[in-house]
């Protein structure tokens, strides 16, 4: 295969904040990809409208990623009007890059133990690996798996590969589990922050707290 593996973070990205940016980083050293592709979400099937637009949402991914040649945001669900689901994704993809393009779908260790609740969920390991972050003082996912849906169990048995060559061997189909360091940022507690009118310094980048400061976002989340 010629080309190095490319990684995909999609999220809603309400804000982005410095754990989306982290896990994207750690990924990139540990599976040695190419480069990470942010793909802020569209219209959520599965959750709440977000709070920011779709365009402030995609400024934010742009602003944050500003300077790191590796990261590279994509825009095309926030393009779309209708409900965007993560296969319909990878299928694009795939077809734009090709068989043999290797390709890494980046979840946190919580995306992943609901995996199963994902539309043609199965099908996702046809188009792409999955490069799961497990965090750090957490439960181990190995151990997290036994609690977890029967049928995402067998997928995980079956699929884990023990080093990330793999994800420069074929374009798709393996579990590859990297660790990161656990960092206690969520869009969740940020939104809330602003709402209560306390500082979200230090948990988002600089330019990416100024344009919520500036656009007064989630202020009345
Ligand atoms: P919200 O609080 O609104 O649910 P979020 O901060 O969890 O948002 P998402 O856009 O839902 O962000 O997450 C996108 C991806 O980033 C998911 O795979 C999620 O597991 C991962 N992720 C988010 N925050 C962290 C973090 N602090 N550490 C590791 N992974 C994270």
């Amino acid at each position: 295969m010629n080309h190095s593996p490319i990684g995909i973070l999609g999220g809603t990205f309400d804000p982005i904040h410095l754990g989306h940016l982290r896990i994207a980083q750690e990924a990139l050293e540990q599976c040695d990809l190419g480069q990470v592709r942010f793909i802020p979400g569209g219209t959520p099937p599965h959750r709440a409208a977000p709070a920011a637009s779709a365009a402030q949402r995609l400024e934010m991914v742009v602003r944050a990623i500003h300077g790191n040649p590796q990261f590279v945001v994509d825009a095309r669900e926030v393009m779309r009007s209708d409900p965007c689901y993560t296969v319909d994704t990878l299928d694009e993809l795939r077809a734009e890059l090709g068989v043999e393009q290797s390709l890494c779908l980046i979840l946190g260790g919580d995306a992943f133990l609901q995996l199963h609740t994902w539309h043609e969920w199965h099908r996702l390991f046809a188009l792409a690996h999955i490069v799961v972050l497990q965090r750090a003082g957490g439960l181990p996912l190995g151990n997290a798996m036994k609690l977890a849906d029967a049928a995402l169990q067998a997928e995980y048995q079956a699929r884990l590969a023990p080093g990330a060559q793999v994800l420069h061997e074929t374009p798709g189909g393996a579990i590859f589990v990297a660790d990161m360091p656990a960092l206690e940022i969520s869009a969740t507690d940020i939104r809330r922050r602003c709402a209560i009118g306390k500082s979200i310094r230090y948990l988002t980048p600089d330019t990416v707290t100024d344009f919520i400061n500036s656009n007064s976002l989630y202020r009345s989340c």
